[in-house]
């Protein structure tokens, strides 16, 4: 069998090229110094795609790849996926859903200590030998705490469970009430007005853009922490940076951002914020599993059989 045609559209790490390498003919589109003669010389015959959950597969450069069978994305987020075109075309769309799962909660839990005991600031506290001088200012517990999370999915499950394990109470918000013990809200504002803590685990895209604006900070108030897991474009980054400024809520903290690796100078200029660079998944042992996935659900399509974590 010839080695199928695959562009490949964003960084990859090497555990994931070798395998892709050794089995298809892979043509690095993120690297290309000149893309349009890459697309000139190879567009026509390109089978598959391979890219990361933080990257974009614009329609006009699809439909510049009249063979495109299948889109595989390195992450379980594929908002960077146009799936309803995709669907129309009969081009099949595959990610890394629950492999990620437990990492990304750990890292939400962790964003919730972090804030909640301000963790950050006492680290530095100590470095820069303040603790001779006298003691760090208390924190707040999070034992009887609401945390109120917005997409109760694989990952916001994960959370909740460690979540219930330090104590707090949990609600959340979906499109859907779901089979579970965690008071549902309708209402997100109400959930925001509910919470101690709001955490964000819904998918990005165009339907949940700005879902977090600045009326749901304003409900979260004084007391109240944003914690976002998601996407960047879930949150309305500007009145954020406000609320923070304001004390409209006390703290946030995030691992997504409006515009990675871009982060506003306002927004790292608050104290009150735990910025983390999008390391959700971020572990040998998850990045690789997510791989395996990649490259079990390319090897599942060119050998016509059903793929292991289907969207489309
Ligand atoms: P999932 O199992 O599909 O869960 C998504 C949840 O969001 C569902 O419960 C869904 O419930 C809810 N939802 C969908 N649309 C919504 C809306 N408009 N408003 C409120 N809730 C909504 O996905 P997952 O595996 O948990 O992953 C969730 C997201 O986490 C991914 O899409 C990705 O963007 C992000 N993520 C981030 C990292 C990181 O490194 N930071 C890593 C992995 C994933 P309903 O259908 O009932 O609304």
């Amino acid at each position: 069998m010839d080695p199928t045609p695959v562009l490949i559209l964003a960084p990859l790490p090497d555990f994931l090229l070798e395998p892709l390498r050794a089995a298809h003919l892979c043509h690095d589109y993120f690297h290309a110094t000149d893309k349009e003669a890459l697309l000139a010389e190879v567009g026509g015959q390109i089978r598959a795609i391979v890219m990361a959950g933080g990257s974009v597969a614009p329609v006009a450069l699809l439909e510049r790849l009249p063979k495109l069978e299948i889109i595989s994305v390195f992450g379980v987020g594929y908002d960077g996926v146009p799936v309803d075109w995709c669907r129309e075309h009969g081009i099949r769309v595959t990610n890394t859903p629950d492999v990620l799962t437990e990492d990304v909660a750990d890292t939400a839990s962790a964003l919730v200590l972090m804030t909640s005991r301000n963790l950050i600031a006492a680290n530095r506290f100590l470095h820069a030998g303040a603790w001779l001088k006298g003691p760090f200012p208390l924190a707040h517990a999070v034992r009887g705490k609401l945390a109120g999370i917005v997409g109760l999915g694989r990952i916001g499950k994960a959370i909740a469970k460690r979540l219930e394990a330090h104590g707090m109470r949990i609600a959340y918000h979906g499109r859907t009430r779901q089979d579970v013990t965690w008071e549902f809200f309708e209402s997100l504002i109400e959930l925001a007005k509910a919470s101690d803590f709001l955490i964000v685990a819904c998918p990005g895209g165009g339907a949940t853009k700005h879902l977090i604006n600045a009326a749901v900070l304003q409900a979260l108030g004084g007391d109240g922490t944003l914690i976002n897991i998601a996407r960047g474009s879930v949150v309305d980054e500007t009145a954020l940076i406000e609320a923070l400024q304001n004390g409209t809520i006390r703290a946030a903290g995030l691992d997504v951002f409006e515009d990675e690796p871009r982060v506003p100078e306002a927004l790292l200029r608050c104290e009150n914020a735990v910025l983390l660079p999008h390391l959700g998944s971020g572990t040998h042992e998850t990045r690789r599993a997510m791989a395996a996935l990649v490259v079990d659900n390319l090897a599942a399509h060119v050998r016509g059989k059903p793929l292991l974590t289907p969207v489309c």
